[in-house]
């Protein structure tokens, strides 16, 4: 691996949502444990004051990045098309943030609510999702801004849950600022292996979540990381990679929810974020050993 990646967050292991004063704690903390990226879920955002937010964020010396996933009644896969049009709507406002925010990364399950679909996604559906994203794509490139779609698994989407689904649907799209993330508690539900994925998406990967299997602490679950971090060193993959963790000690009403957050992993964020920084530059160093 030639350039290094950005090592990011997700602010949920810190505070519950994004009002000024958690923004605040989430930047301190994102800091003070040595990260690059501090990722901010867009789920409540208008309680989220943009200019302060980047102000911080340029303080700390740090990149941002935004995820989200829509909602059952604002999905732009239904085939309802005012259900479509108040998830196209919340799409727009969430790139303006993005943008307001000086990002470059708008991401997630921007395809579909988060949650556990009762049928498979019908074909209409399907086009209302490339429809919307063409048209968002093409907004997002006046602003430098690149889409990601998160390969989600089954229990909480049925628009894209392998690389092969999401490849298929960046290539219906049909724009150069669409590109694949990857996150290894979904590919260790959905995938084969934590190789193929990454090979099949090769220059195509944008993001990355790193997460165990029940989302606590790196190591301590049964994700096979070595093979995942090599796959990266071989594809070269310099973008970001970021921390994701989820446990009942930090609740968001909305989002922790919709993850199905209900354990209590972990206790000390500070203590999990150090020790998963660490865990992550000791595997990139690693592979880069072997792939040099
Ligand atoms: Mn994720």
């Amino acid at each position: 691996m030639t350039a290094r990646n950005p090592i990011g967050v997700h602010a949920l292991v810190w505070v519950g949502g994004t009002r000024p004063d958690e923004i605040a704690e989430a930047v301190r903390r994102t800091r003070a444990a040595g990260f690059d990226l501090l990722e901010l879920s867009l789920h409540e955002m208008e309680v989220l004051d943009v200019a302060e937010t980047r102000r911080a964020l340029q303080d700390a010396g740090l990149q941002v990045a935004c995820s989200r996933g829509l909602a059952f009644d604002a999905d732009v896969s239904s085939d309802d098309p005012e259900v479509v049009a108040r998830g196209a709507a919340i799409l727009q406002d969430s790139l303006e943030v993005v943008a307001g925010l000086g990002g470059s990364v708008l991401t997630g399950a921007l395809y579909s609510a988060l949650g556990k679909y009762g049928r498979p996604l019908t074909s209409a559906g399907r086009a209302n999702v490339v429809a919307v994203l063409r048209d968002l794509a093409r907004e997002a490139a006046g602003r430098d801004v690149t889409l990601g779609l998160e390969i989600c698994n089954r229990y909480e989407t049925n628009v894209i849950n392998t690389a092969r689904d999401a490849l298929r649907l960046a290539d219906d799209i049909g724009e150069d600022n669409v590109m694949i993330h990857l996150d290894t508690y979904h590919m260790n539900i959905e995938e084969s292996d934590f190789v193929t994925p990454v090979l099949e998406v090769g220059d195509r990967l944008g993001y990355v979540h790193i997460g165990e299997n029940h989302r606590g602490y790196l190591g301590s679950g049964s994700i096979d990381f070595p093979a995942f971090f090599h796959a990266l060193a071989t594809i070269g993959f310099d973008g970001p990679i970021t921390f994701e963790s989820f446990s009942s000690a930090v609740v968001s009403p909305t989002l922790s929810n919709d993850l199905a957050v209900w354990r209590s992993l972990w206790t000390d964020g500070d203590d999990l974020a150090r020790r998963a920084h660490q865990f992550i530059e000791t595997h990139l160093a690693a592979a880069a050993s072997i792939s040099a």
